[in-house]
């Protein structure tokens, strides 16, 4: 099960980057090269982009580099290589369109990747090999007009040297350095700091003193928090000076090569203290399905521990919606985050709030009025449980305390939600005595594809003739069901359902915690059917992935029936309304409506229906099914989860199937060759029978 250790390049390389253009990178790098190779390692200067010369083998970077070992044995590795470089002296985006080239910060990922692999391939026998890259002037300079450097550092998540020239400014343009590459999650292994430009002339004793205490106050802020500093002298560039300033940078250097000695990736080791401690869902403690050990996500990607990179089939359960760290809710999390964090939602509100509120109920189905915000969709449908008794209460219908529920269903894993998921799959044995027993009817049996039936609303009629009288609310996931089976049933069954509610005095709860913005092809399931339910539960997709949040939305009616006779509704979680969650929500709210989720969501069905239709028919395959972003194959038998899901990393795909389903809900913002690429990793497992049981 467990993959081999092996290197990756995240261990193996270092970014170096500036404050600012004239910073002295290239002389710092070039001392860092030195210190490094003095310290035993196997390690060569790399310039990713270099702009502004005429011949990168002879001047630009690359021959600094060679200079700075230029009396040293030679190491096993070349000192020097340049990947790209332009004439222009300009930032890399304009001195790339001059020559017609177009960068990418993928692109540029994979030349470097592919540059080290080639190296320790020629060097094997030099042991293992780094690479030392030096960006192109600041963090925020740009390879094309989305992407910049400090994106390709995010990408290759090696630790980082900050390299700043000390003058007016240096703490300003330092402070800002670190906090940006601090809020990508990068480490900052060192800073370095250069000595005053020329231009500064011989410094008067009033800016020595700035500098000095520029010095000062860099180190004692950096050291509390376990960066070296190194302080750079004033040398002429020959061997002399070059082992000047291999000193300098020694504390530096010693930092570097500790982490580079030391790699990260400690999946197995992860794995094992994760194996001592924790509990993962639906599983057990003493013998727990395998897990895998996740890094870093971007996109439409996950990243493991061990480097590997992963096509996300799963949204992470519905959420992620936008793909992973979007820069805009992550931007909204932030901002939050320097505002309020949290702050309790009794007798406060704040605009976060105010504002997802607003935008919600533009979103949702005319009718519904009151926002009830929750921390996760199970609590949401506990709110709308108590709800709606407490409605039947406060209009009098005392009697009403049962929920109906049609069998297949899936509304979370507390107590009240619990006793309305399907009684087999949900485990009710288990809980017998402590579950209310409520009323169960048929699954709405008519396929979403096929003509409605009215015959499939024959259960539900009985139901309500007969206990209709002690039914506070019928509560029912709208045309998809989830979790319990990734069952697409006909809309017409929710008119018809909404009518016979009326009828029967109980109110109608829609849970559309997975299936809400936008996941089934219109904002929300509810839509498809024309059906305001009297309250309305969403959550997952809510914040696009980033934090915990749902809520539960009714109508006026239902407010007022609660709230009769100075009555109070009975709810109020500590972390209600949360101004993180809320106002990450309210930024994915906004995002879904500019970025066509719609059309997208339409590509998603598209390519699903496409690739998954060769595994209909195959052995142990009972249905092929697709509708929005959702792809289900069921099988006929339970899926050898743990074996599954080893095949599924294997080839580059992340998709959790569980029970007799193999199912993709890939995030809205997934290209369609990475859509093939889920759909032939089910395809070929099916092909290949590895869902069959052993
Ligand atoms: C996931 C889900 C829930 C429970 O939400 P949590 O946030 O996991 O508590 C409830 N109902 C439906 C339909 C769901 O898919």
């Amino acid at each position: 099960m467990s993959h081999p250790s092996r290197q990756i390049l995240a261990d193996a390389s270092v970014f170096v980057s500036g404050t600012g253009t004239d910073v002295g990178k290239s002389v710092a790098t070039a001392a860092l090269l030195r210190a490094l190779r003095q310290a035993g390692l196997a390690v060569q200067a790399v310039k990713p982009v270099q702009t502004g010369v005429e011949d990168a083998a002879r001047e630009g970077d690359a021959a600094c580099y060679a200079q700075a070992v230029a009396d040293m044995p030679p190491g096993p590795l070349p000192p020097a290589a340049t990947l790209h470089s332009f004439r222009l002296p300009a930032s890399p985006h304009l001195a790339a369109a001059r020559e017609g080239a177009q960068l990418t910060v993928a692109g540029l990922r994979q030349d470097i990747e592919t540059h080290w692999r080639t190296l320790m391939a020629a060097h094997a026998g030099a042991g293992p090999c780094a690479v030392l890259l030096e960006g192109a002037g600041g963090l925020r300079v740009p390879f094309n007009e989305r992407e910049d450097t400090l994106d390709l550092m995010a990408a290759l998540a090696a630790p980082v040297v900050i390299v700043a020239r000390n003058g007016l400014g240096a703490l300003n343009l330092a402070q800002l350095t670190l906090d940006a590459v601090r809020d990508r999650g990068l480490v900052t292994a060192g800073l370095i700091l250069m000595p005053p430009s020329d231009a500064l002339g011989t410094p008067d004793e009033a800016t020595r003193a700035i500098l000095a205490d520029n010095e000062h106050w860099l180190r004692a802020r950096l050291e509390t928090e376990g960066i070296p500093v190194a302080v750079l002298p004033w040398v002429r560039l020959n061997a002399a000076g070059w082992e000047r300033l291999a000193q300098a940078v020694r504390p530096v250097a010693q930092a570097l090569a500790a982490l580079l000695r030391t790699p990260s990736h400690t999946a197995e080791a992860l794995v094992r203290r994760d194996k001592k401690v924790l509990w993962h869902p639906y599983t057990s403690a003493t013998h727990p399905l395998p897990v895998f050990a996740a890094r870093r996500s971007h996109h439409n990607r996950l990243v493991l521990a061990d480097g590997r990179e992963l096509v996300d089939g799963m949204s992470s359960w519905w959420a992620a919606v936008h793909g992973y760290n979007h820069p805009r809710l992550l931007a909204a999390l932030r901002a939050q985050a320097g505002r309020m964090p949290h702050v309790m939602f009794g007798g406060l509100t704040h605009a976060p709030a105010v504002e997802l509120a607003e935008r919600l109920l533009d979103m949702l189905p005319q009718g519904l009025a009151r926002v009830f915000p929750a921390d996760s969709g199970s609590v949401a449908v506990e709110v709308a449980l108590k709800m709606a008794l407490q409605y039947q209460q406060g209009i009098g219908q005392t009697r009403r305390t049962r929920f109906l529920t049609p069998r297949g269903g899936y509304h979370g894993d507390t107590t009240g939600a619990m006793s309305v998921c399907d009684p087999v799959t949900g485990m009710h044995s288990l809980f017998a005595r402590m579950l209310p027993q409520q009323l169960f009817m048929e699954r709405p049996r008519c396929r979403f594809d096929q003509p409605f039936d009215p015959a499939s609303l024959d259960d539900s009629r009985q139901k309500l003739a007969e206990h209709g009288h002690e039914v506070a609310a019928v509560i029912l996931e709208p045309v998809v069901q989830g979790a319990g089976g990734m069952w697409f049933y006909h809309p017409d069954y929710l008119r018809g359902l909404a009518q016979l509610c009326r009828e029967a005095g109980a109110l109608l709860i829609f849970d559309e915690i997975a299936t809400g913005f936008g996941r089934t092809g219109t904002l929300f399931a509810a839509e498809r059917a024309g059906v305001t339910p009297d309250i309305l539960c969403c959550g997952k997709a809510l914040t696009g992935g980033v934090l915990t949040l749902a809520a539960t939305v009714c109508t006026e009616q239902v407010a007022d029936g609660i709230c009769r006779d100075g009555n109070v509704f009975m709810h109020g979680p500590t972390y209600m309304g949360n101004p993180l969650a809320c106002a990450v929500a309210l930024a994915s709210l906004r995002l879904l409506e500019e970025e066509d989720w719609q059309t997208r969501v339409q590509m998603l069905e598209r390519g699903l229906r496409q690739g998954l239709a060769p595994c209909a028919g195959l052995p142990g395959v009972a249905d092929v099914r697709v509708l929005g972003g959702i792809g289900v194959v069921e099988t006929t038998e339970p899926v050898p989860v743990a074996r599954l899901q080893a095949f599924f990393v294997e080839r580059g795909v992340w998709i959790r199937p569980f029970a007799r389903l193999i199912y993709l809900m890939p995030p809205y913002v997934t290209p369609p060759e990475d859509l093939a690429r889920l759909c032939d990793a089910v395809g070929d497992a099916v092909r290949q029978g590895v869902h069959l049981p052993n």
